[in-house]
């Protein structure tokens, strides 16, 4: 007759090489086991708006399609998105903080929060003036004097053009991105500001207003 153990004994040594070291944390507040979320080790019982909240980010950039003209547009007013997944989602490129989309006659807007320690990365001392409600938002170019072409010239000419601004914003470093809605140019102001290297030079301002 086969001994129980020694079957046991086998099934132990087949599993032993797929155990991992568990270090289990449990919550202060109600003992229950924590959970990981991508912002971390999180109660089930008392972080369960946190959770919900990050789950429900993370559905929202799942779900981001590629947008095609004459569909909804797949960014909610006030929803918070992952950069990558907008650029990816409306075929903005890579870095930029103007893009224009020819096909569609529309332009996305990115504004970055500012890294003090990191201005060389973000010359731009672009700002949201809380009185008038506008965005201030400096045109494309980190080194030397600014010129109204290329997306600049897109921006400054989108009244005319009937061209569309998306507007989106970085409240805080390390966020994700607002989605502010669509903007309309107010006004185009030259002005003064110090480039990547320090040194001054002339900058396009554009005046946004959120117009829905
Ligand atoms: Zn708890």
């Amino acid at each position: 007759m086969r001994c129980k153990n020694q079957i046991l004994k086998k099934v132990r040594v087949l599993l032993y090489p797929k155990f991992k070291i568990l270090i289990l944390r449990f919550c202060d507040t109600c003992d229950s086991k924590l959970i990981k979320t991508t912002i971390g080790e999180k109660c089930p019982k008392c972080d369960i708006e946190i959770i919900k909240q990050v789950e429900s980010i993370k559905k929202n950039q799942d779900n981001i399609p590629e947008y095609t003209l004459g569909q909804d547009f797949p960014f909610e007013k006030n929803e918070y998105y992952l950069q990558k997944a907008i650029r990816n989602s409306l075929g903005c490129s890579l870095m930029s903080g103007i893009n224009f989309n020819k096909e569609g006659n529309f332009l996305v807007i990115f504004m970055n929060a500012h890294n003090p320690k990191r201005s060389q990365n973000n010359p731009y001392h672009d700002y949201y003036d809380s009185e008038t409600g506008l965005y201030h938002y400096i045109g494309r170019g980190k080194k030397g004097d600014q010129t109204l072409t290329s997306v600049n010239e897109y921006v400054a000419v989108s009244n005319e053009n009937n061209t569309i601004i998306h507007f989106f914003v970085q409240r805080n470093l390390g966020n994700d991105h607002q989605y502010v809605g669509k903007v309309k140019l107010e006004k185009v102001i030259p002005s003064i500001q110090t480039d990547k290297n320090s040194k001054s030079r002339k900058v396009y301002e554009f005046l946004l207003r959120p117009i829905d």
